[in-house]
């Protein structure tokens, strides 16, 4: 069973660790995981963690002892994760805006490629002929996400091909003998009705018609995980059936059967990350009282950058009166992680904790400010390891040449 990490434990990784620190906990992840296999154990479903949210090599070697695959939108990606042991085949690269090198580049390595773009899918074609199978990203220009910077199907979205440009795609199959193996979506993150996956099946059934010897169909991501109490966690069991059920009655049709292919970024590593910082000040200013803690957007970004709601405990006085604070960063940049946020007392040394930092948190780090990007700890099977050190003042010279 499962059991989340307690705040004795995270105070204790902060100690000896030093703050901020980002902590995993390898069986959190492990549990969403199995999670994701139960609910489409009723068809052949593979998942392909989406490892830009998370890409610690030791999360990458975790996440693939569990059996997952792996999506990659860069090169290095993919580069790490043949480093972490995953197969070619385990590899599914979905890159944007790429230069046609990086994709041969793919090719050369052997793994999955998705296609998104005419231009990339037409010199592709020429090339490769039938040589070497593909995966093509369709825009299925559905609306979906929490948030219109995550949302990446709408008409003005640059990814993808669009459903409209289905004759271009067909005319260069036909004209270059492209084996296309797959068709993919990924129409954004954070979605939580069920019917939006739906939908978007019944249109890459649609698509599928045209493409005679598919192998599987890849819907991506957006599988939501709750932020807030009370925040709905996309109901992957209720997923599962009926689209078991859609499937099979489409392969009846088709006359072949299908894997489905998911993506999961988010949905497995969010929950399994904490964020610990210290409260450096507690300032009282005539409109409210700042939580001014050792860290900033330079370490989390996401409630900036996407208006996201991390949860925030003090666990260091779990115990204490409620009070009403606006948690800010030290950061020279208006770097506000919560507006009047309720936390027991905070009290200057407070240790403060940020839930679900495990997704797109130390990953969208910088050293703005010249200051340290921290430390990485992962907890397995109760022991506290240390996965990446915390910069130090040589890293922020590290790549800079001196001329003067
Ligand atoms: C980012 C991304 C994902 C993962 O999205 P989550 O919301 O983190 O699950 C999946 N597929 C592609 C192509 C992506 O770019």
């Amino acid at each position: 069973m499962y059991e989340s990490l307690n705040n004795q434990q995270l105070i204790s990784i902060a100690n000896e660790f030093g703050s901020p620190v980002y902590v995993y906990h390898a069986e959190k992840i492990a549990q969403q995981y199995h999670k994701l296999k139960e609910a489409f154990s009723g068809h052949p479903t593979r998942f392909f963690y989406a490892c830009k949210a998370l890409t610690n090599i030791n999360i990458l070697k975790y996440i693939k002892s569990l059996g997952a695959s792996i999506d990659c939108v860069c090169i290095n990606e993919v580069r790490l994760a043949l480093k972490a042991g995953f197969e070619p085949k385990q590899i599914l690269f979905t890159p944007n805006c790429v230069d046609f090198a990086e994709i041969l580049e793919a090719q050369e390595l052997g793994v999955n490629i998705n296609i998104d773009n005419i231009s990339i899918l037409e010199q592709f074609g020429n090339r490769f002929g039938s040589g070497y199978p593909v995966c093509i990203r369709i825009n299925p220009h559905i609306e979906a996400g929490g948030n219109y910077k995550i949302s990446t199907g709408h008409i003005d979205s640059k990814f993808g091909i669009s459903i409209h440009q289905m004759r271009h795609i067909e005319r260069i199959v036909k004209t270059t003998h492209l084996h296309v193996q797959g068709l993919h979506m990924h129409t954004g993150s954070e979605i939580k009705d069920i019917n939006v996956f739906l939908q978007a099946l019944d249109i890459m059934f649609d698509m599928a018609r045209h493409f005679p010897s598919l192998e599987f169909i890849d819907l991506g991501s957006g599988f939501k995980v709750p932020y807030k109490d009370g925040d709905p966690e996309t109901d992957v069991f209720t997923l599962g059936s009926k689209l078991t059920e859609a499937v099979k009655e489409f392969e009846a049709e088709y006359n072949r059967t299908l894997e489905i292919w998911f993506e999961p970024g988010k949905y497995l590593v969010s929950e399994a990350g904490s964020f610990v910082v210290k409260a450096n000040v507690i300032k009282q200013t005539t409109a409210t009282v700042f939580v001014g803690v050792n860290s900033g957007f330079n370490h989390l970004i996401r409630p900036m950058f996407y208006d996201a709601y991390h949860r925030i405990s003090n666990i260091s006085n779990p115990n204490g009166a409620e009070r009403i604070y606006t948690v800010v960063g030290n950061i020279c940049e208006t770097d506000t992680f919560a507006w009047d946020r309720v936390l027991n007392e905070v009290r200057e040394g407070d240790y403060l904790l940020f839930h679900n930092a495990g997704a797109y948190g130390f990953e969208m780090s910088s050293n703005f400010n010249s200051r340290f990007k921290p430390a990485e700890v992962l907890v397995k099977d109760g022991e506290a390891h240390l996965i990446r050190k915390r910069d130090e003042f040589s890293d922020l010279l590290r790549n800079q040449v001196e001329v003067l």
